[in-house]
């Protein structure tokens, strides 16, 4: 019997994966266009950093943690998301000391012990960024753009942008408080992880997607009406500046994020054509989690992507790569010279194909329509003499004969 794939860990074959290409080129050049550089951070950390940033009574570290003891019995865990890892980076080598506003992003598989369907896999790739050190509600607002930005480079119109503020340490209790005692005479509807989490995380029953969960909370008090006056006058401003430059959102009150460590901004990029995997794109503010860290007490923003949703989004278009030019060769020393030419053009930077083991014309140019190459030589005895092949422009359908040099195709086929 042969070995499969472990479940829930996907390979990403040829065909799939020049779309991941174009995303993750995508993301690097517009991420580079806002001054984002990039950071390449590991796949294991030590357990205790996701407890402590991503915090103890969240769905990541209650139950999906990819964690194992290593062979020297020290707790270690596959990374499930990757600010942590960042801002552990951002601590470990003082990158504050330099300056302490730092624009990073990194890309990679993450891990999470979850349920495999359509968008939702235990090993997954995310594309993130973090920005450190700066308060101002413009570094908000220029984050949401820059991802807002992104997307339409892609060519989407889904995910929209939803925006909500979960205040700071001195109001969000106020507001768990009164949410709680909103809550208390509706447990018995809740569904079991939030009856259970309800004294140490109320607000996740706001997104929760079940019915029971969803009616308990019909009509609860909006976080928005407990923010305190600094944490409303941020909210209002990266409000401001998204309209100043034109980045649409819109506002979701209920919206919570799964992670402990998020303060005042947060945000989901969210679409209707993924089922249940409706955030395609999430993140927020971090203001006091370089400080739990043990770094600096400066603030933070960031946000993650999902690849595979943003790929699902992209699912009918073809990113495969067309060579620039087949050629068909026919006899051996047709044959030969085919491959001689193809390592000129090669290392000319034209990208070229041949069948190997090509024997009839029509089952080469079956071939060379397969790839769908952009030109076509053919060479046989009579080119060989003539020193001169048929070149064929396979998308204007016009032929010329070029000299069999590779300076003379490579100059015709790079136009
Ligand atoms: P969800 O509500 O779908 O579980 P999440 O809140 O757990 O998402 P985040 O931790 O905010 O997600 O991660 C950011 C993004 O990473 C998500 O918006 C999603 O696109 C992607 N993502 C998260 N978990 C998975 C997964 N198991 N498989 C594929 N993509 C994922
Ligand atoms: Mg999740």
């Amino acid at each position: 019997m042969s070995i499969t794939g472990v479940k829930g860990f996907n390979d990403i074959l040829p065909g799939e994966v020049e779309k991941w290409q174009h995303i993750e080129a995508t993301a690097r050049r517009v991420f580079e266009l806002y001054g984002f550089a990039e950071i390449r951070i590991p796949i294991l950390e030590k357990t205790e950093l996701f407890c402590r940033s991503i915090g103890d009574a969240t769905d990541i570290v209650e139950k999906e943690m990819y964690s194992f003891e290593d062979k020297g019995q020290n707790k270690v865990t596959m990374r499930p998301e990757g600010t942590a890892s960042v801002m552990r980076a951002f601590i470990e080598h003082k990158l504050y000391a330099a300056d302490p506003v730092a624009k990073l992003y990194y890309l990679g598989p993450m891990f999470r012990y979850e349920r495999p369907q359509k968008g939702r896999y235990r090993q997954f790739h995310q594309i993130g960024a973090e920005v450190t050190g700066v308060t101002d509600p413009k570094v908000d607002a220029q984050v949401l753009t820059m991802l807002c930005h992104f997307f339409a480079e892609l060519g989407l119109t889904e995910p929209t942008l939803q925006i909500n503020s979960l205040g700071c340490k001195e109001c969000r209790p106020v507001y768990r408080q009164a949410l709680k005692d909103f809550l208390r005479g509706k447990i018995d509807q809740l569904c079991d992880d939030c009856k259970r989490r309800f004294e140490t995380n109320p607000l996740r029953a706001l997104d929760c997607k079940s019915t029971g969960c969803k009616e308990a909370t019909a009509g609860a008090p909006s976080v928005l009406d407990y923010l305190d006056h600094d944490c409303a006058e941020h909210f209002g401003a990266v409000r401001r500046h998204l309209e100043a430059v034109g980045t649409a959102y819109t506002i979701n009150p209920r919206m919570v994020r799964g992670l402990d460590y998020y303060t005042r901004t947060t945000f989901e990029l969210v679409t209707g054509l993924l089922g249940a995997q409706s955030a395609v794109a999430a993140g927020g503010r971090y203001d006091g989690l370089i400080a739990d860290l043990g770094g600096p007490a400066l603030p933070g923003i960031g946000f993650a992507m999902g690849v595979e949703r943003v790929a699902l989004l992209l699912a009918d278009q073809e990113f495969r790569k067309r060579p620039d030019l087949f050629i068909a060769a026919l006899g051996e020393e047709a044959q030969r010279e085919a491959f001689r030419l193809m390592a000129g053009l090669q290392r000319q930077g034209v990208s070229v194909e041949i069948d190997y083991e090509g024997k009839s014309l029509k089952s080469q140019l079956r071939r060379s329509d397969k790839f769908r190459s952009r030109f076509t030589l053919i060479i046989g005895e009579d080119e060989l003499a003539k020193g001169r092949g048929a070149l064929k422009n396979m998308d204007a359908g016009t032929q010329d004969e070029v000299p069999l040099s590779v300076e003379e195709i490579g100059r015709s086929v790079k136009g």
